[in-house]
């Protein structure tokens, strides 16, 4: 079953609007570098590269990931498809690529057993081969999975990936969730010097992940040279953007290894970190949610089932993080602190302040309906999430525009309510509370919630 959102209805690729993007395209570029393909597990069957190149026109993507470059049939697909450009990215329909994919590093470390994903990226076409061939050659399945799993320590491959070519970056991602976070509470470690020791300068920066933001990371002093990134991690097409890093400078495979290396972010688009899956700690089945605060004042096993609890991302960063930071937001709406560190804006996805502001569900036409207008009317969803005049999105959507004009200016502001996910579920993030909200109709569930 295809899902329903796709753009044909609309208007088809030939008529795609013009994108106008303001200060973003003059001098940076828009970058979601964590995809997957339909090959990977429990992704959407939509995610053909395509599809790819069409959403990230909506979305306002300019550089994305291929995603899963080690699975033959997707490689394939890169090699049959895309057009080198020369400069070690490769385009589609408009839009830039770069060679990427995520690898589940499953290695024994100081007598524990570990399993941490890691973002790759090649400069390459024989580059992205070579790894293949490697990982192939470690006993990974690549063919069963676009996310395969090598059997080899996270320090083990970024030195086997130096040895094939010193310019791939590594990446490790969502570093901060308890399961395949390289600071996870289940099997990651309690510093990146611990898990990559003398591998660790060749670490470009982490993925913060759903669940952190930047401003939780600097608190962490072994991170100051490390570049912080957000990508959308994206099972389905719509989650494509939902995090995202904005970098200065050239668009180029060069260009974006030095951006990660001087930090030279204009600045990155976060999730509310409450509204990731594993915020606090706590026990999913038992209904147990704990904050840092109550884990010290009550202890780390469930009061429920007396079993432990899934420790979340925020006890994490309260362990690891060593020095507090004071943040303030500027008048442009970006998270900052006194640290020279790139800033940060956390949004709300448009298709949720839609279907909040409507009263009917994300997956209707109605709310799909209302998207494709706003963002045609506008260029590209980013643009209408942080920049388009209110008067350019109200003439847009004449049926709710009061009601959703006022969405966005309060997802702009900030002024929203969230609840912390906690052990897999995902918090709540309300742009008005309940009884403020349209009244609801049943949502039609979506098959590809991640
Ligand atoms: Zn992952
Ligand atoms: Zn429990």
């Amino acid at each position: 079953m295809g899902e329903t959102y796709l753009v044909d209805d609309h208007y088809g690729q030939a008529e795609m609007p013009p994108v106008r993007r303001g200060t973003i395209a003059r001098v940076s570029y828009v970058a979601d570098l964590h995809i997957h393909s339909p090959y990977a597990i429990s992704t959407s069957r939509d995610l053909s590269l395509e599809n790819l190149a069409v959403w990230a026109k909506l979305k306002g993507i300019d550089l994305l990931a291929t995603g899963d470059f080690t699975h033959p049939v997707w490689a394939n697909e890169i090699r049959t498809k895309l057009t080198d450009s020369g400069d070690g990215l490769f385009s589609l329909d408009g839009v830039k690529f770069v060679l990427g994919t995520e690898l589940n590093c499953n290695g024994r470390q100081d007598g524990r057993s570990r399993r941490i994903h890691t973002l790759v990226f090649a400069p390459d076409l024989g580059a992205m081969d070579r790894i293949g061939k490697a990982m192939a050659g470690s006993g990974a399945s690549l063919a069963g999975d676009g996310r395969p799993t090598v059997h080899m320590t996270p320090r083990e491959l970024v030195e086997t990936l130096m040895e094939i070519d010193d310019r791939c970056i590594v990446i490790p991602a969502h570093a901060w969730t308890p399961w395949f976070g390289v600071y996870g509470s289940k099997s990651g470690f309690d510093s990146l010097e611990e898990c990559f020791g003398d591998m660790l300068d060749h670490v470009a920066g982490i993925e913060t992940g759903l669940s952190s933001d930047p401003a939780m990371c600097w608190t962490v002093p072994e991170l100051d040279d490390k570049a912080l990134l957000s990508f959308s991690d994206a099972h389905s097409l719509p989650k494509m953007s939902r995090e995202l890093t904005v970098f200065n400078g050239e668009p180029s495979y060069e260009g974006l290894v030095k951006a990660m290396a001087e930090q030279d972010i204009a600045y990155t688009v976060e999730f509310f970190p409450e509204e990731g899956k594993y915020h606090y700690s706590g026990h999913r089945k038992c209904g147990v949610s704990y904050s840092p605060d109550d884990v010290a004042r009550y202890g780390r096993v469930c009061p429920s089932c007396a079993r432990r609890m899934t420790l979340g991302v925020m006890q994490r960063v309260a362990e690891v993080g060593a020095r507090p930071v004071e943040t303030y937001v500027d008048e442009q709406g970006l998270t900052r602190a006194d640290n020279g560190r790139p800033p940060f804006r956390s949004l709300v996805s448009l298709q949720q302040i839609l279907s909040e502001a409507m009263g009917f569900g994300v997956n209707t036409k109605r709310v799909q309906g209302a998207y494709h207008e706003l963002v045609k009317a506008c260029g590209a969803e980013l643009t209408v999430l942080l920049e388009a005049p209110t008067d350019d999105l109200a003439s847009a959507v004449p049926q709710h525009g009061e009601r959703i004009v006022e969405g966005i200016a309060k997802v702009r502001a900030g002024d929203i309510f969230v609840e912390p996910g906690f052990d897999g579920q995902f918090g709540k993030v309300q742009v008005w509370p309940d009884e403020m909200a349209a009244p609801r109709r049943p949502l039609a569930q979506s098959r590809m919630e991640l």
